[in-house]
């Protein structure tokens, strides 16, 4: 082929390509906050969970972000966002059950937690309310599924939800708008290689 001919064939095909998107873009008319589901064993599901808590920092929103389970640790986006002034800090303080190994005690803290969740999820002022780790949660019985499913659904319209966290429910997929599962390729940790400051953490 030539490369004239390669280049009107190229035009074409994002001719095409354009009024399809178009077309989508067109169709989409609800405009809502949505709930988003990001769950999987791969990396990615947290730091996903920030960057677009960053994408709406950008545009003034207010976010809020409650970690359940990782309050024990040090953590680089805690230390970056805590103080800013739109955004709104919960973390459960315990760290990982299978440090404290008290049942009660994670059950305690969890709802506690979880009030704070549930005053940002009835404040139309935020933008975002990212639930970090959330799965965990609701899988171990420290919180009710039912009452996590209908506080999410009775959100204001307008607010947007991140749940992290491996092993989502199926009712949790069902109600999600949008759900990505991040699977493993590989990761450094199964190579011996030792979790790096500011990149695991
Ligand atoms: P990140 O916070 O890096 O986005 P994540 O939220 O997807 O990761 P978690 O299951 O919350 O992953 O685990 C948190 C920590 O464990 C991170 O330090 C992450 O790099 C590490 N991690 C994630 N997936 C794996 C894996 N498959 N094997 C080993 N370590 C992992
Ligand atoms: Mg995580």
């Amino acid at each position: 082929m030539t490369e004239e001919k390669r280049k009107q064939r190229h035009k074409k095909a994002m001719q095409t390509k354009k009024r399809l998107v178009d077309a989508r873009i067109a169709e989409a008319q609800i405009d809502r906050g949505v709930l988003i589901v990001i769950t999987g064993n791969g990396k990615g599901k947290t730091s996903s969970a920030f960057g677009t808590a960053i994408r709406s920092l950008g545009y003034g929103y207010k976010v809020a972000i409650v970690q359940f389970i990782k309050g024990a640790g040090e953590c680089g986006e805690r230390n970056f966002l805590q103080n800013h002034p739109d955004v709104f800090y919960t973390v459960m303080a315990t760290g990982f059950t299978w440090e404290t190994q008290d049942r009660d005690v994670d059950i305690q803290a969890a709802q506690a937690v979880w009030q704070s969740a549930k005053a940002y999820l009835l404040n139309p002022d935020i933008h975002l309310v990212i639930l970090d780790e959330l799965t965990y949660m609701v899988k171990y019985g420290y919180l009710d599924g039912e009452e996590v499913l209908s506080c999410l659904k009775n959100r204001p319209v307008q607010q947007n939800v991140i749940v992290t966290g491996r092993a989502a429910s199926k009712d949790l997929l069902a109600l999600a708008d949008t759900a990505s599962e991040i699977n493993v390729i590989k990761h450094a940790f199964d190579a011996g290689i030792k979790a790096q400051k500011g990149i695991e953490w």
